[in-house]
Parts: C-alpha cells; sequence; structure tokens
C-alpha cells in the first residue's frame, strides 16, 4: 500500500533507497528507475546484501512524459519520488498528475538551457495538483529541506518572529581527489558560478559569484572560509517568513576547489553554450561532468565531517531580541558505512525518505503544491533525530556581526 517510484539512480536517491529499504514498517515495495538500469541494480544489489529487502529495477527516461507515466501505471505506486535532476521535475509532475500519484522532488526546477533556478514553473501547478486532489512535496533535501524545517522550527517554538536568518552549509570533508564535485557536477557548478543573492529589506540584492567571503567556526569541524551565495530556499522562505528583514546563504569552499574552478571557468569549461566540435554540438559543462569523478564514487575515501544549520535572530513572545543556531553535524565516514555513500548524498537523501515517510502515512498531507516550510515542522524533526541526522539548538550570545 505504501509503494513508492523512485526515480534517479544517483548517490541520494542510493541513500533514499536504503533507508526506505531500512523501514519496512514505513515503506512497502520500493521500485528504482533511473536513465541507466545498470545503477539501479548496483543500488538494489547493495541494499540486499546490507539488509536483505528486494528493490525492483526498471530502466526509463524521465524527460519521456508518457514512459513515465506507462511505468507508474505497471507499479501503481502512491508516490513518485524524485531523486533525478532538476530539469526532470516538470515532467515528472505532468507523469504524476497524468496518472494521479503525488509528488516528491529535493531540488527546483530549472531549464537545460539556462543557468536559472526558480520555484515559479513548479508553483504554476498548484490549481492542477489541487484539482486532481493530489500533493506535491517540494524540496525535501537538506538545504532546500532541513534548512527549512529548522528556520519553522525556530519560528514555532523559539522567535515569534524572525527578522534575520543565515543558512550555514559547511562541508569540512576531504575527498582526497583533485577536484570533484560532491552532488551532479553540472548542477553543482552552475550554482556556485551564478551570481550571489540575498533578501534585504524587500528585495534581492546581487552581488558578482564568491566575491563575498566571511570566516566561521564550525562545531566539530574547524574555522572554515564560506561565501555568500543564492540559494533556492531563500526564495520560498521569504515568502512563507513574510516578516524576514534579511536573509542570507552561506557555502564554505577550500581553496583547492576555488583554484580549479577559476581556472575552467577561465577556459570556458563550465559554460552551458554549445561549442561546435568535430562537426558535432558539444555543451561543456556537460563534457566536464563526464570527465569528472561521480559523486557516488566519493563515498569510499571522503573523510571528514559536515555541518549545515540556520542562524535566526528576532523576538520572542515577549519582545525580547533572542539568536539561535539550529544545526547537524554529518560524519562521511559514518554515512559510508551505513549506506555506501558520503554525507553529502546522505544528508539529502535522508530527508527524501523522511518528507516520503510522511506523506505516505498521512501526517503531512494537502491537495495542490507545497513547498516543505508549509507544512508542521514537529513530526520531521523528530524523524531527523531517529534517522541518523540528529540536531541541536543553541542559542547565541548576539546576532551574527557580519
Ligand atoms: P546524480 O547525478 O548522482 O544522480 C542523478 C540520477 O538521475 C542519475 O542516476 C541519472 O542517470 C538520473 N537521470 C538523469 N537524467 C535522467 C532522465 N532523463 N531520466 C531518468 N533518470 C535520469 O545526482 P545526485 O544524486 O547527486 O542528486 C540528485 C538530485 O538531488 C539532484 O536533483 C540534485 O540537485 C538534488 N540535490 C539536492 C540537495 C538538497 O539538499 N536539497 C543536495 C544535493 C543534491 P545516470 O546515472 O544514467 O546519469
Amino acid at each position: 500500500m505504501n509503494d513508492v517510484l523512485v526515480i534517479g539512480a544517483g548517490g541520494v536517491s542510493s541513500v533514499a533507497v536504503h533507508k526506505m529499504a531500512k523501514n519496512p514498517d514505513l515503506f512497502g515495495k520500493v521500485t528504482l528507475a533511473s536513465r541507466r538500469r545498470f545503477k539501479c541494480d548496483a543500488i538494489a544489489k547493495s541494499v540486499h546484501e546490507r539488509f536483505g529487502v528486494e528493490i525492483a529495477t526498471a530502466e526509463v527516461d524521465a524527460d519521456d512524459v508518457d514512459a513515465t507515466a506507462r511505468l507508474i501505471d505497471q507499479v501503481k505506486p502512491k508516490l513518485l519520488v524524485n531523486l533525478a535532476l532538476p530539469y526532470q521535475d516538470l515532467n515528472l509532475m505532468e507523469a504524476c498528475l497524468k496518472t494521479g500519484v503525488d509528488y516528491l522532488d529535493t531540488a527546483n526546477y530549472e531549464p537545460r538551457d539556462e543557468a536559472k533556478f526558480e520555484y515559479g514553473w513548479q508553483w504554476a501547478y498548484q490549481d492542477r495538483f489541487k484539482a486532481a486532489g493530489l500533493m506535491a512535496l517540494l524540496g525535501s533535501g537538506f538545504d532546500p529541506g532541513v534548512t527549512s524545517v529548522f528556520a519553522m522550527h525556530i519560528k514555532k517554538h523559539l522567535l515569534q518572529t524572525i527578522e534575520t536568518l543565515d543558512i550555514l552549509d559547511c562541508n569540512g570533508g576531504d575527498h582526497g581527489q583533485h577536484f570533484a564535485t560532491n552532488f551532479n557536477p553540472e548542477i553543482n557548478i552552475r550554482e556556485v558560478t551564478a551570481p550571489a543573492r540575498h533578501w534585504e529589506n524587500g528585495q534581492w540584492v546581487e552581488t558578482p559569484a564568491l566575491s563575498e567571503r566571511q570566516v566561521f567556526i564550525f562545531d566539530q569541524v574547524g574555522a572554515k572560509n564560506m561565501y555568500l551565495m543564492y540559494h533556492e530556499e531563500l526564495e520560498s522562505l521569504v515568502k512563507f517568513i513574510p516578516e524576514l528583514q534579511r536573509a542570507r546563504f552561506w557555502m564554505t569552499f577550500g581553496e583547492q576547489y576555488l583554484t580549479h574552478l577559476r581556472v575552467l571557468e577561465n577556459v570556458g569549461m563550465t559554460s552551458i553554450e554549445p561549442v561546435l566540435y568535430e562537426g558535432r554540438e558539444v555543451i561543456p559543462l556537460q563534457f566536464l561532468k563526464a570527465v569528472l569523478p561521480e559523486p557516488s564514487t566519493l563515498g569510499e575515501t571522503t573523510k571528514g565531517k559536515t555541518n549545515i544549520g540556520d542562524i535566526a535572530t528576532g523576538r520572542t513572545a515577549e519582545g525580547e531580541q533572542k539568536t539561535f543556531y539550529v544545526y547537524n553535524v554529518c560524519d562521511h565516514e559514518d554515512a559510508y558505512a551505513e549506506t555506501g555513500n558520503q554525507a553529502v548524498s546522505y544528508t539529502t537523501g535522508v530527508p527524501a525518505m523522511i518528507g516520503a515517510a510522511l506523506m505516505l502515512n498521512g501526517t503531512w498531507r494537502g491537495e495542490g503544491v507545497f513547498n516543505i516550510e508549509q507544512l508542521d515542522p514537529d513530526p520531521f524533526m523528530a524523524m531527523l533525530n531517529k534517522h541518523g541526522l540528529p540536531w541541536q539548538v543553541k542559542e547565541l550570545p548576539e546576532p551574527l556581526r557580519f
């Protein structure tokens, strides 16, 4: 009855499917389908070896709405979990509408030929999902996902209004490679090389990519350089926490990563404009992806921890100004031992599993398209503690001074 169809067979999907198999009380039959079936079979084999659970596998091009709809009709899941790429979001939402199945994803839609991502395209499906009595849950990863739920936890339990919000994403892990990205290289590089944007006093402020740097001391990781970036949850958080005066997103990068990225950018390898090579159109960034290590292969060598969280300053019900920091620390080697994947995949795959479980058991229910911050944070926060992403809350003596 609680059967799911998972689309995509990368690192995030691998973690989510391992976690689904580990929780048979929450999930029925799990079917895993992707562009190349052998990748699904490899995940199914690992799940079977670890937990003795069978995962059904299939091949599907998620850009083909009719093919996906045919697969859904065969599998008859209650929920489709989209862990493919942001390019597939709209086609998979169409397939869900066609077959009457709920939808969940971890990243907002991005057109292939434009380095631009925003929720507008998916929010436009609100009326159709509502009319069909279906639910679409957007952004059930870590960021977006857990960071949005952390903000709503602060708003529900610690502060009545949030004036400033800073999301701090630190990966203190070392994979031992000269240059690799921790999730899909194409999506990652498009995100990092885009101009930074933050919300301030009712408008977006744009600054050049990677131009604003701060040093922050992360619990269990240490001091790291972090850079101001645009990240998709800012768009929905500003909408659902309308009193926000400032919202920013920071991500840590090491010098080696940035030096490689600068060189690749300077020689044109991060471009998404097609170039003609030996009579054939090639997109440099897609070619670069093909020569970089696959994120799902980094688990074995990655050591260290991630630390991702929210710092919010606002007013309590009594009108007192306070600052709270809610964060999770995740160990790359522990994540690998449990699921065969490093912590960046783990911190995304676990929240995808939790969001799916809450939809399947009806704890999170609604008709239409929902961002994760529109739903009650409490059951999700409780499940994070239970399923490998424990969080902690600290009250800071003062707001962030930068
Ligand atoms: P990967 O590139 O490792 O995996 C993506 C998978 O999708 C691959 O198996 C790929 O197939 C498959 N795929 C691509 N195109 C199609 C298609 N047309 N039809 C069917 N399958 C397809 O990425 P990750 O696992 O690192 O990331 C997965 C998703 O999670 C991405 O959308 C990413 O943006 C998101 N993410 C979200 C985060 C968050 O915190 N919210 C953090 C990290 C990632 P193949 O293997 O054949 O190439």
